[in-house]
């Protein structure tokens, strides 16, 4: 499927010869004190976006991005993720650190405000910040979140509670279904239910309150599920909310750590006894898409930042294909429409990964070995190799990627803070002003 992209070339000059137009247009009724959403270029669509869907690879960095594109298309290949005609760079520090941790990353997205690492949706003194989900939710949108992780991480908490510690993920899950997440997909079940009891995985509940926030679910309306397969079977079914935990804890080892490589190794299009990341996000958006009024979709792969801290490169690889296997799926819905914003962004970048040659660092011969303390080889599909080394097991301070396609997604351009994440996704959606 990858190949797909390989040969692809974005058709510059229609996109080029209308911003010549509007630029004309322009100079007779006066400049706009910016560009307006939808038209600058390709994918721009028009007007609001009705729909956004926001993809997170966590410690995704441009390294691990061109990892993933040279074992997945070759040095001259692309992914899915480089069909998002706009892209910058974002800087990452936190309210108190240069070094930011995926809680102060996301409620920085999430609600544009920093606040200190391991708090989410929290500002640095403590205090509730209105997240872009609820400001989406209460616009009367359907929303929903997407993870490799489970649910109750700090990235989807971000969007849709307010605590000071990412740990207290019990309050978390209860934050979630009050919120009115209308498809929850993702690892974590024990969090959900009380202690002492057993859902469909081993681990009994966490929970010291004694809800069961499954039943709790059912009696609100949502469907709950715990298995791959039936997550496959809601497809066509008029459903409006899904409850779906696929593990105690996360998903992402059973994806692409290397017992459960095999369904990596496919591009993370598939995985075998809990959903991939594609499937999760095709579910979701066919279920959301229900909503006439659109809806606010959060997906995030998580194996590409904990992989990394486990100096597991080869799976943090095989997760940054899984991640893009997911923006192929959004994209496929965006692109036949004119109101649906796809945002893919990393929130940090994790371990200072680096591509070396082979050899004496110079050269892509695959029969080389890799210079002290880089693993690999890794192949390309043309027949050359690369290694990959670390600096560290920890996050870095490194700016990171960010792509867009759709209506609003001209705003991303130039070095952007993550805070401004949250202010083009509002602008996108016509929710920029204060309720
Ligand atoms: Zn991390």
């Amino acid at each position: 499927m990858m190949k797909r992209w390989v040969h692809y070339k974005p058709p510059r000059w229609p996109a080029l010869a209308m911003a010549l137009l509007l630029a004309g247009a322009w100079l007779v009724i006066g400049l706009p004190s910016q560009a307006a959403p939808g038209q600058a270029g390709k994918g721009a669509g028009h007007g609001h976006a009705r729909n956004i869907i926001l993809i997170v690879g966590d410690g995704t960095s441009h390294s691990l991005l061109q990892a993933a594109r040279l074992v997945a298309a070759g040095p001259s290949g692309r992914l899915a993720v480089d069909e998002l005609p706009h892209t910058a760079s974002v800087l990452t520090h936190s309210a108190n650190s240069l070094v930011t941790d995926s809680a102060a990353a996301a409620t920085a997205m999430a609600t544009g405000v920093k606040t200190v690492n391991g708090a989410v949706g929290v500002d640095a003194g403590g205090k509730a910040v209105p997240t872009v989900l609820e400001r989406a939710k209460a616009a009367g949108k359907a929303v929903g979140l997407v993870t490799t992780s489970y649910i109750t991480d700090a990235t989807p908490a971000a969007f849709a509670a307010h605590v000071t510690n990412r740990a207290d993920t019990t309050a978390i899950a209860a934050q979630m279904l009050e919120r009115g997440v209308d498809v929850i997909l993702g690892g974590g079940e024990n969090d959900f239910l009380p202690a002492d009891q057993n859902g469909c995985y081993p681990q009994p509940g966490k929970r010291t309150d004694g809800r069961d926030l499954m039943a709790e679910a059912r009696s609100q309306g949502y469907t709950t599920i715990c298995r791959a397969d039936e997550l496959d079977e809601l497809a066509g079914r008029p459903v409006k909310k899904v409850l779906g935990l696929f593990a105690d804890g996360d998903l992402f080892p059973a994806l692409y750590q290397e017992v459960g490589a095999a369904a990596g190794d496919d591009g993370g299009k598939s995985g075998g006894d809990v959903p991939s990341l594609a499937t999760m996000t095709a579910r979701a958006i066919e279920v959301l898409a229900r909503n006439p009024k659109g809806f606010f979709l959060l997906v995030e792969e998580e194996g590409t930042d904990e992989l990394a801290h486990a100096r597991d490169v080869a799976g943090a690889v095989r997760a940054a294909r899984g991640l893009d296997a997911a923006v192929e799926v959004a994209l496929r819905f965006a692109r036949d429409r004119r109101d649906t914003l796809v945002i893919v962004v990393g929130d940090h970048e994790t371990g200072g990964l680096a591509i070396q040659g082979t050899g004496n660092g110079y050269s892509s011969d695959p029969q080389a070995p890799c210079p002290a303390g880089a693993e690999g080889p890794f192949r390309t599909p043309d027949g050359q190799a690369f290694c990959l080394s670390q600096a560290t097991a920890a996050h870095t301070g490194q700016p990171v990627p960010i792509a867009a396609y759709g209506p609003g997604a001209a705003r991303v351009t130039g070095v952007l803070d993550n805070t401004d994440v949250a202010r083009i996704m509002l602008a996108a959606m016509g929710l920029n002003r204060k309720p």
